[in-house]
């Protein structure tokens, strides 16, 4: 089996899921608990959370464990929405746990805009440069594209704010970026920034939300008040701590970025004469590489692929059920090359022959194809 939809999801490291056994069994404790063992575990959250801060490089803010990136989406846009909200600005390359709070807050009546994008896949800064005003309240934009691993430069991003609109609030999703690029918040000067335990090989059901000091969020689960009253319920202690591990044991992230690129590389070089249009630009991340072949259908692609036992996406994997794909049309990618669009992604832990294979036997397939289709 070769796996190239790491984008999607990735499997728990050994390391992560001997830790997450260790909490789901003898460290069972509830962490509300007053008594010692109980403690201790709480205790053992708030070392998670420190680990993290320092993954994301912030002194100024606080960590809310969630249960999913969806969920800490949403706790995002909806925990600091207010009815007075005259703006909200998105980008039109969010994944839909960002995208469809969009269109349910136009609906609802707010002011949503949404900043188009550049040809590779960056948000167009010009256009946010004139899209954000001194009505914008809130804005979110996604930090890697989950599509073709469009990197946004949130540095500029901050400083058109800084411009045009000082006091509105800045989430971005970081699902694609955390541990893969380097990540500075202090640096970056963001309010809010969501990341997952499941792409990390970490567990699935944990993701966090990071806040800003002195950010005030409204909870959106009300009950026994805990992390600090923002999102109640029992933590998931075994995740978290399994979360906890996945970061440290990334490793270093430029060698990381660097091998995956080198496996990027010699994927692209290996297909060599095939037509096909790269959507995922050189300056992108590494990781996330969206293809779109000539003349054949991408679920057609993956199908025949999977028969190999190699697997990649037609798209996200919350997109690809959906006909067209947003993301790709904002880019102002013909209707045919999204037909025929593949999104294949990387990990560390891929190796040099399995990439190899892999473009082999795509070669090989859409050459099959084109034959059958003739
Ligand atoms: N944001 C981005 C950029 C993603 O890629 C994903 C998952 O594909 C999510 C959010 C949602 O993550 P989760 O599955 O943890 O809800």
């Amino acid at each position: 089996m070769i796996y190239l939809d790491n984008a999607a999801t990735t499997p728990m490291s050994k390391k992560a899921l001997d830790v997450y056994n260790l909490y789901a069994s003898e460290l069972f404790y509830n962490p509300s608990g007053i008594y010692d063992v109980a403690v201790a575990v709480k205790n053992d959250i708030e070392e998670a959370k420190e680990t993290i801060k320092h993954a994301l490089h912030t002194l100024n803010g606080n960590i809310i464990f969630t249960s999913s990136a969806t969920e800490a989406n949403n706790l995002a846009i909806f925990g600091c929405l207010k009815s007075n909200f005259k703006k909200i600005v998105l980008s039109k390359a969010e994944h839909p746990s960002v995208y469809n709070i969009g269109i349910e807050l136009q609906n609802r009546g707010f002011n949503v805009e949404f900043c188009p994008l550049q040809s590779n896949g960056q948000i167009d800064y010009e256009a946010l440069e004139e899209i954000l005003d001194e009505n914008t309240n809130l804005i979110s934009i996604m930090h890697v594209s989950n599509e073709t691993g469009a990197i946004n430069d949130l540095k500029k991003i901050n400083e058109i704010r800084k411009r045009k609109c000082p006091k509105a609030i800045l989430h971005v999703d970081g699902v694609q970026a955390f541990t893969k690029i380097k990540v500075n918040l202090d640096y970056f000067g963001v309010d809010l920034y969501t990341i997952s335990a499941h792409k990390i090989n970490g567990p699935k059901g944990v993701a966090a939300l990071f806040v800003k000091n002195n950010l005030f969020l409204k909870p959106i689960i009300f009950g026994g008040g805990q992390e600090q009253n923002i999102r109640s319920g029992t933590e998931n202690v075994p995740a978290i701590m399994a979360f906890k591990t996945a970061i440290q044991d990334v490793g270093d992230i430029d060698k990381n970025f660097e091998y995956v690129s080198f496996l990027k590389k010699i994927f692209l070089s290996n297909l060599n004469d095939l037509p096909y249009k790269n959507n995922s630009g050189d300056e992108n991340s590494p990781y996330i590489l969206s293809l779109s072949f000539k003349g054949v259908k991408g679920e057609t692609l993956v199908h025949m692929l999977e028969e190999h036992k190699i697997y990649i996406s037609t798209g996200s994997a919350c997109s690809s059920k959906k006909s067209g794909n947003r993301v790709l049309l904002s880019m102002n990618i013909s209707p045919n090359d999204i037909v025929g669009s593949v999104r294949i992604s990387f990990s560390k832990n891929n190796t040099e022959h399995e990439v190899i294979e892999a473009s082999k036997i795509l070669k090989e397939t859409y050459y099959n194809l084109i034959d059958k289709l003739r």
